[in-house]
């Protein structure tokens, strides 16, 4: 199940609310954090490497 990584929220793989950058589709739960995503795209991206780095 995606994630919407601006709230951190499950969501549904068939949402209306996606988001195309660099060939990686993401997935939100609403418009409000697909437009958030938009703008600030550079910071989520950063968050979630940070997150798999410590994973590993
Ligand atoms: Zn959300």
């Amino acid at each position: 199940m995606p994630r919407d990584p601006v709230c951190g929220n499950y969501v549904d793989a068939d949402t209306a609310y996606k988001r195309e950058m660099e060939g990686v589709t993401y997935h939100f739960c609403s418009a409000d954090c697909a437009d958030e995503f938009e703008v600030n795209y550079e910071e989520y991206l950063d968050v979630e490497e940070q997150r798999s780095a410590k994973e590993q």
